[in-house]
């Protein structure tokens, strides 16, 4: 179908009007293959070859990045949350068999599969000018023998038509917009001379300074302490707003993703098992791995002990589960779980979960209660 650019247009405006109303309870559904989405994930599925035998890390996961807004990754260590995210990048280990999936990306206005890009296309066109990484460590991304300033300023003088002294005045600002004092002076410094947040404030810089549209934070505060944490957060948060960066931002912690994402995505054994808005997902979870993670984490309000942990561990994707993977682990399975891997349910335009307990047919259960009265008392505060 033919659409002139008037019309197009018209539509993005109505669009970004009906965006901004809704906010974060945005249809994703009715932008898809618009302009709102900036990555797409589709039917991604990975394994690794390994002398024990093939791990399936990742079994279908399909997730959309609508632009400027933040979704989260979340799940237990071993979820396959940064191997999602490696594909995205080219990062994946050479042992990696990528048995289907695309990941579209629209650059430029164009909309490609980066599955499709060699790792060198990848490194001279994707990443560090569209889309930036953050890992947890800040010293794997740092080089100890260049000044800080140096590596600000690298990718811009490889990338960018700009002389050194005007990516200089570029590296201070980009320095004084994560918040570091001093940065005049400290460009000349070696990462060993700070501090592990101010390292990753840098490691934050290098990431804005080609201008990428898309910021991927692999538990970038895990190794800092809390207030170091909160910090960094809040920074990530004002970034993303005033330069309408996308994020996508991989945690362990929901205590993190009630603070910064607008999207969850609850992952498990290398699925995505339940997917909503932020709402979706802290007052109206229906997974009983979501009640898990929940009830696992400390209380927002008065930093009380956990309720609950999950028992037992993620199953060995050595071998390929029979029926739903979180099963074992589920004491509200039934029957069918071990024998079918249960569909995503649809709850809402935005929220679907994977569990069978909402099939028409199933026993109706209600949320533990302990953790209704938790999510209760954390919904009224939120509206005080
Ligand atoms: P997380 O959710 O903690 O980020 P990962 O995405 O790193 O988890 O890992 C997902 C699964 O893939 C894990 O079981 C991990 O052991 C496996 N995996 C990752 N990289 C490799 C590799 N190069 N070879 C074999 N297995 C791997
Ligand atoms: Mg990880």
């Amino acid at each position: 179908m033919e659409v002139s650019k008037s019309s197009l247009k018209c539509i993005l405006f109505i669009a970004k009007f009906i965006n901004s109303f809704y906010n974060s309870k945005i249809n994703l559904n009715i932008f898809k293959g618009v302009i709102l989405i900036i990555l797409s994930i589709k039917n991604l599925d990975i394994t690794f070859r390994t002398n024990a035998g093939n791990i399936h890390a990742i079994r279908g996961v399909n997730f959309d990045l609508p632009r400027g807004k933040t979704v989260a990754l979340v799940g237990e260590s071993g979820s396959g949350k940064s191997v999602t995210m490696k594909a995205v990048t080219g990062l994946l280990d050479s042992n990696c068999i990528i048995n289907s999936g695309n990941i579209f990306y629209n650059f430029n206005g164009q909309t490609v599969d980066l599955l499709t890009f060699s790792k060198k296309d990848l490194r001279q066109k994707i990443n560090g000018q569209q889309i930036a990484m953050v890992f947890q460590d800040p010293m794997t991304s740092l080089n100890p023998t260049m000044t800080i300033g140096a590596q600000i300023m690298e990718g811009m003088l490889l990338h960018k038509k700009i002389s050194t002294s005007d990516a200089e005045k570029k590296a201070v600002e980009l320095l004084n917009l994560v918040g570091i004092i001093d940065a005049e002076k400290r460009i000349k410094n070696y990462p060993h001379q700070l501090s592990g947040g101010m390292r990753q404030r840098v490691v934050i810089a290098i990431a804005l300074s080609c201008e990428a549209k898309i910021l991927i934070c692999d538990e970038p505060t895990t190794a800092l302490d809390v207030t170091i944490q909160a910090k960094i957060l809040n920074l990530i948060k004002d970034i993303q707003s005033q330069m309408n960066l996308s994020v996508i931002y991989i945690t362990h912690d929901l205590g993190v993703v009630a603070k910064v994402a607008d999207f969850v995505n609850v992952m498990y054994a290398g699925k995505i098992i339940e997917t909503g808005t932020v709402d979706e997902i802290f007052y109206d979870p229906r997974h009983p791995y979501t009640w898990g993670l929940l009830s696992a984490m400390p209380d927002l309000e008065t930093d009380d002990d956990r309720l609950y942990s999950i028992p037992g561990s993620p199953p060995n994707l050595l071998h390929e589960p029979t029926g739903d993977a979180f099963a074992a682990r589920n004491k509200f399975a039934m029957k069918i779980d071990e024998k079918a891997a249960p569909p995503m349910f649809k709850i809402s335009e935005t929220h679907y979960a994977a569990t069978w307990l909402l099939h028409p047919d199933a026993p109706k259960i209600e949320l533990p209660p302990e953790l209704k009265a938790r999510l209760e008392r954390s919904r009224k505060a939120a509206d005080l």
